[in-house]
C-alpha cells in the first residue's frame, strides 16, 4: 500500500495509539478514508471506492449531502450544545418529524447518542413499567455493544460479556433457509416459529417478561425479513400477556427498506420503537426510543430514573432535521424501494444463478443479504456464524482491490449502499460483486 499525503501519518498515528472496536489489536490494517462523496468513499492511495456498505448501514442519505453538512455547520454557529433539561428549536422539531413519519401512537422520543443506549432504555422502560425482570430476545439478532444490549444480542458477539445474569432469554426466530422448525414453506416457519416462542414465553412464566425484543428485520445476523404475519403474532402474543413488544429499528428505519420504518408492515404498532443510524445518516451521533401511549403513561406522575448528557443534541438534531426534510423532498424511500424491486432483486437473482457460492439471496429496498456457502444442497456456510475464514477475509479484499467497499459478517455478503443510490451506481456495484463472486467460486471448487 502506497498512502500519499498525510494518509501515511494517518495510519500511523492509527496504529499507535487507536484503540478498535471488536478486535485484536494486534495486525490489524484498517483501511485509510480521506474523503467521500455521495455513494463512495476514497482511500489513502487515491482510490475511489463505491461504498456498499453505507459505513455501518447508516449514511441513508449517502455521504457529505451538502444540505445536512450546512445544517450542522448553521446550527454550531448559532447553538453548539444544550442540556436536556431545555426545550430547544432542533429538538423540538426533530421530534415531530420522526413521531409523525412513526407507526400509531408513538408520538414521544426520548433522544439518545446511538443505537444501544436507545435498546438499554427501552428494556428500562418496559421492565420499569411491568415491574417484571426478564427480557426475551433472538438468538439471531444485534442489539449493540453496551452491557445490557450486548446481553440482549443473540450472536456470538455477546459471550465474552455474557456474565448469565442479565435477565436474557433468547429464541429462535423465523429464518427459513436455516429452519430450526423443518419448516418448507414462509407460511409453515412463521406458524412454527411463534408457537415455539409462545411455548418459550409460557415455560419462563408470563408474569415475569417484562419486554419481547425484536428487530424489525435481523440487520447484521443476516437480513432475514419476518414472513408476512409473524410481527403481527408477537404483538398478539404480547397483548395477551401483558409484555412490553419493543422493536429495534436501528438499522431498519428512516429509509433503509423502501418505508420509514419496517415495523408498519405487517400492520402492527409496537410500545416502544428504538431508531438510530439513519435518522441522520450518522452525521452527527442520535438514536431514541419512540414511546407509545402504554409507556408515557405510566411516567406521567413517576420521574423516569434515567438519562444522557447529550441527549437531543442540537448538532445531531440540525442533522436529523435537514436529513429528514431531504429524504422527504427528494423521495428518498421511494429511491430505496424502487432500487431494491428493479436493480439489486433481479440483479442477485442473476448472480444467484450465475455462481455456485451463492446459497441465498434475500432482502428488500436497500438491505439485501448474500449468503456464501461451498456446497449449496448442504448449505455449507463458507464460514461460521460470527466468525471469519480465509474465503470471506479474500472475498473482501477482493472487492476493496476492485473499487467496492463491501460489508460482510460471518459467511454473508450484505448489499446496503446508501437509500441515495442510482441505478447505474447500483449495477456498477453489482457488476463488480459478479467479479467477487466468481472468485469465491475458485475457491470453493
Ligand atoms: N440495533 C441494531 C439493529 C443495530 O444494527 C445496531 C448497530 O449496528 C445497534 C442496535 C447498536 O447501535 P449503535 O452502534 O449505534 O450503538
Amino acid at each position: 500500500m502506497t498512502l500519499i499525503d498525510d494518509a501515511a501519518r494517518t495510519y500511523e498515528l492509527d496504529r499507535r495509539h487507536v484503540f478498535h472496536s471488536w478486535s485484536a489489536q494486534a495486525g490489524l490494517d484498517p483501511m485509510v478514508i480521506t474523503r467521500a462523496e455521495g455513494s463512495y468513499v476514497w482511500d489513502g492511495e487515491g482510490n475511489r471506492l463505491l461504498d456498499f456498505s453505507s459505513q455501518l448501514v447508516n449514511t441513508n442519505i449517502g455521504h457529505q449531502h451538502p444540505e445536512v453538512v450546512a445544517a450542522i455547520a448553521e446550527q454550531a454557529r448559532k447553538l453548539a450544545t444544550i442540556a436536556p433539561q431545555y426545550a430547544n428549536d432542533v429538538r423540538s422539531e426533530a421530534a415531530r418529524l420522526i413521531a409523525e413519519r412513526a407507526p400509531g401512537d408513538l408520538d414521544r422520543v426520548f433522544f439518545t447518542n446511538g443505537g444501544a443506549d436507545a435498546n438499554e432504555h427501552a428494556v428500562r422502560m418496559a421492565r420499569l413499567a411491568t415491574g417484571r425482570p426478564k427480557v426475551l430476545s433472538r438468538y439471531r439478532s444485534y442489539h449493540g455493544g453496551t452491557q445490557t444490549a450486548i446481553n440482549l444480542t443473540g450472536d456470538p458477539r455477546r459471550f465474552p460479556n455474557d456474565a448469565g445474569d442479565a435477565g436474557v432469554v433468547h429464541f429462535f426466530g423465523p429464518y427459513l433457509y436455516r429452519s430450526r422448525f423443518h419448516a418448507r414453506t414462509e407460511a409453515e416457519e412463521c406458524e412454527r416459529a411463534l408457537a415455539h416462542l409462545e411455548q418459550v414465553v409460557e415455560l419462563e412464566g408470563p408474569q415475569t417478561i417484562a419486554a419481547i425484543l425484536l428487530e424489525a428485520i435481523p440487520g447484521t445476523a443476516g437480513i432475514m425479513v419476518p414472513p408476512p404475519g409473524y410481527l403481527a403474532g408477537v404483538r398478539e402474543l404480547c397483548d395477551r400477556h401483558g409484555i412490553v413488544l419493543i422493536i429495534d429499528e436501528v438499522m431498519t428505519g428512516f429509509g433503509r427498506t423502501g418505508a420509514w420504518f419496517h415495523s408498519a408492515t405487517d400492520g402492527i404498532v409496537p410500545d416502544l420503537l428504538t431508531f438510530a443510524k439513519g435518522v441522520n445518516s450518522g452525521y452527527v451521533p442520535l438514536g431514541g426510543v419512540l414511546l407509545g401511549e402504554r409507556i408515557c403513561d405510566h411516567f406521567a406522575h413517576r420521574p423516569y430514573p434515567g438519562g444522557l448528557t447529550y441527549s437531543g443534541h442540537p448538532l445531531a438534531c440540525a442533522a436529523a432535521v435537514a436529513a429528514i426534510n431531504v429524504m422527504d423532498r427528494d423521495g428518498v424511500i421511494d429511491n430505496a424501494r424502487s432500487i431494491g424491486t428493479e436493480v439489486i432483486a433481479p440483479g442477485l437473482s442473476r448472480l444467484a444463478e450465475r455462481h455456485p457460492s451463492v446459497g441465498e439471496v434475500r432482502g428488500l429496498g436497500v438491505f439485501w443479504a448474500i449468503e456464501l456457502v461451498s456446497d449449496r444442497d448442504a448449505r455449507t456456510p463458507v464460514a461460521p456464524t460470527g466468525g471469519g475464514s480465509a474465503i470471506m477475509s479474500d472475498a473482501v479484499s477482493t472487492a476493496k482491490s476492485l473499487g467496492l467497499l463491501p460489508f460482510a459478517n460471518s459467511n454473508r455478503i450484505h448489499v446496503v449502499p446508501p437509500c441515495t443510490i442510482t441505478p447505474a451506481e447500483t449495477r456498477e456495484g453489482l457488476d463488480l460483486l459478479d467479479k467477487v463472486l466468481g472468485r469465491v467460486d475458485d475457491l470453493i471448487a
